[in-house]
């Protein structure tokens, strides 16, 4: 299938109010452009100079999003523009994004991203950590960020009640934070970004009202 028809597909299959994040990390601009042509706006990559990359040689109107580990160094080359960050792992990060974000004028959307799997290498706050941060009103201090959400990568395997569990997790504390500590906050904390190509659809029977999909509209990245 073409680009243009996995977007139009997948169009078809998400239920309304779920926004779909086109993964383009590693594609060139031209790839993305045939997404963009389909109709498609909102666009992710893991790497922020390859980021800044596409913003410069793209059209305006693409929404930027950022899910990749984030290292602080990197953060101004897309703080001028980048519309969500969604991989948010550390207190010195938001720190930076709020002080990056003033710099240029800005106020930038950011999720918090949560460990859940239980492979080693991903990255994440510890779901306790992060209550106990958010408890203490740490977050509470950033004039020029706004907490829209949590963020999750399930554990890479097939077994897909494993993987249910993970993100019946993140669902549950997505809604604990919403009840307990953001009812009432002038920035709505609405967005749970969970579910990729291989388990989406899992993802979204947890609770995900953001998905990010690259292999299933790009193909398999070499
Ligand atoms: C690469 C990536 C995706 C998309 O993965 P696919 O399996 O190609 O859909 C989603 N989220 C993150 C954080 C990624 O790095």
């Amino acid at each position: 299938m073409s680009i243009r028809e996995q977007i139009v597909q997948l169009g078809e299959q998400l239920p309304t109010g779920v926004t779909l994040v086109a993964v383009s990390k590693t594609y060139p601009p031209e790839v993305v452009r045939e997404a963009y042509d389909a109709g498609q706006r909102i666009f992710g990559e893991n790497r922020p100079q390859e980021l800044r990359a596409k913003f410069d040689a793209l059209p305006g109107d693409l929404r930027w999003h950022m899910i990749g580990h984030l290292q602080t160094n990197k953060v101004k080359y897309i703080a001028p523009f980048v519309e969500l960050i969604h991989s948010v792992d550390s207190p010195r990060l938001l720190e930076t994004i709020d002080r990056e974000a003033r710099k240029n004028g800005r106020v930038i959307d950011i999720l918090f991203e949560v460990f859940i799997a239980q492979e080693e290498s991903k990255s994440g706050w510890d779901a306790a950590e992060l209550t106990d941060y958010i408890k203490a009103g740490n977050h509470l201090k950033f004039e020029n960020i706004r907490i829209r959400g949590l963020m999750g990568i399930a554990s890479l395997t097939d077994d897909t009640e494993q993987i249910r569990r993970e993100m019946l997790g993140l669902g549950e504390l997505f809604d604990t934070f919403r009840r307990e500590f953001f009812a009432g906050h002038a920035t709505p904390f609405d967005t749970l970004s969970m579910g990729m190509t291989s388990d989406w659809r899992i993802a979204l029977e947890c609770g995900s009202n953001m998905v990010r999909i690259g292999s299933g509209i790009f193909g398999t990245r070499g």
